[in-house]
């Protein structure tokens, strides 16, 4: 059943009408004023299956920023790139702590707990800058967005890139101090100019589940299409979503939703289904830790209908 298109159809357009009638949808991001301005009623919804389909619902063609979901295209980058060494400089365990904590860092000479959280992050983009210029850096990010989503439109939001520089100032904090442990090893200002620009990529949920295939299909773009990354990334990717995705957040979408997935200040989040799909959902309100609050309510209504699980058998 789950992989029945005309049901699934009928389920993304349930859950579309259904998000239309909830009142609570949660706060936009106002600490980058240029999310501020983001209208709260929109929700979108794309799901792609394995047979390249795209289901879709809402704003599912509105551009919206990504955020924190750029984390997990740019751990890819720095994996292909990097591998194994990338870990000497971030770790792989949830923090359970909110997303822009500096906390850890002190107790932990600097090193990250994971590369989701936003010093993990910043980490790993000053990994694949590496002796590249900033531009550089955005443009190959750039082109690998356009490459897995086959989509030569995606572009950075230089407004929002340029509100979150004026305003970034914990950013600014967890870079200098990382710089201080040597996780960091170029000027700060430079890991956060490419840092703020891939936060502020702007595309639609189309775009994103198409973007998020090679996580689903063990790093091909659908079960018969080209490799971008070996099975091995995209199965440690998916781990790492799962348990980090959501920041303090994580335990409860594995709980109730139960797939990797990585959310952003935005309110978009990606989610895959190992072998079934990849889904993204839209909505700017977030929750108390961060999270799309609707984006979470309808990838839980999702999967409790389609009984798209890691822990379970479909
Ligand atoms: N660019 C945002 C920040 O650094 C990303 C945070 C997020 O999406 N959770 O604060």
């Amino acid at each position: 059943m789950a992989n029945d298109t005309p049901d699934l159809r009928q389920i993304v357009s349930q859950i579309n009408s259904d998000m239309a009638q909830v009142e609570d949808r949660g706060s936009v991001a106002n600490y980058i004023p240029q999310l501020a301005c983001v209208d709260p009623f929109q929700f979108g919804i794309a799901v792609v299956t394995a047979d390249g389909r795209i289901v879709k619902g809402g704003h599912a063609d509105t551009p919206f920023s990504i955020q924190s979901v750029s984390k997990v295209f740019t751990l890819t980058l720095a994996l292909r790139q990097l591998g194994e060494a990338l870990w000497d400089r971030v770790g792989w365990e949830p923090s359970g702590d909110p997303f822009n904590s500096i906390v850890q860092l002190e107790a932990e000479n600097g090193r990250p707990r994971n590369p989701f959280i936003n010093a993990g992050a910043i980490a790993v983009t000053d990994a694949l800058l590496g002796r590249r210029t900033p531009v550089e850096a955005v443009t190959e990010i750039l082109q690998f967005l356009r490459e897995v989503a086959q989509d030569e439109s995606i572009s950075v939001d230089a407004v929002v890139a340029k509100s979150e520089k004026a305003s970034g100032f914990r950013n600014v904090a967890l870079a200098n101090f990382m710089r201080d442990w040597g996780i960091i090893r170029n000027a700060p200002e430079k890991a956060l100019d490419v840092y703020f620009n891939h936060c502020a990529v702007s595309m639609s949920c189309q775009q994103l589940a198409l973007a998020g295939r090679y996580l689903a299909w063990g790093g091909r773009l659908g079960p018969e299409g080209p490799q971008i990354i070996p099975a091995i990334i995209a199965r440690r990717i998916n781990a790492l979503m799962l348990t980090c995705g959501h920041y303090d957040g994580s335990g409860a979408f594995a709980f109730r939703v139960g797939l990797p997935g990585k959310s952003g200040v935005g309110g978009g989040i990606l989610a895959i289904v190992p072998g079934q799909a990849s889904i993204a959902v839209w909505s700017p309100g977030l929750n108390e830790v961060g999270n799309s609050k609707l984006g979470s309510l309808a990838l839980e209504k999702l999967t409790s209908q389609t009984g798209w699980s890691v822990f379970a058998m479909h």
